[in-house]
């Protein structure tokens, strides 16, 4: 009984999975490159310089 439980529990996950990917093919992809973009070194816009952080530059701080 309890196996058979397990078994049904484990075939929805699965299901819920595959339908995960038929509605959101791209969603695993993205979270992927957004990791890749904030593990890049990322650089100012106005100024170029690479920036340290998710502060920003010093260029668009005032003071
Ligand atoms: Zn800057």
């Amino acid at each position: 009984m309890l196996v058979k439980i397990f078994i049904l529990f484990l075939g929805g996950m699965a299901l819920i999975g595959l339908i995960g990917k038929w509605l959101f093919p791209g969603a695993i992809g993205r979270a992927v490159s957004k990791r890749i973009a904030v593990a890049k070194p990322s650089r100012c816009r106005a100024c170029g310089r690479y920036l340290i952080g998710t502060g920003g530059c010093d260029c668009g701080k005032k003071g």
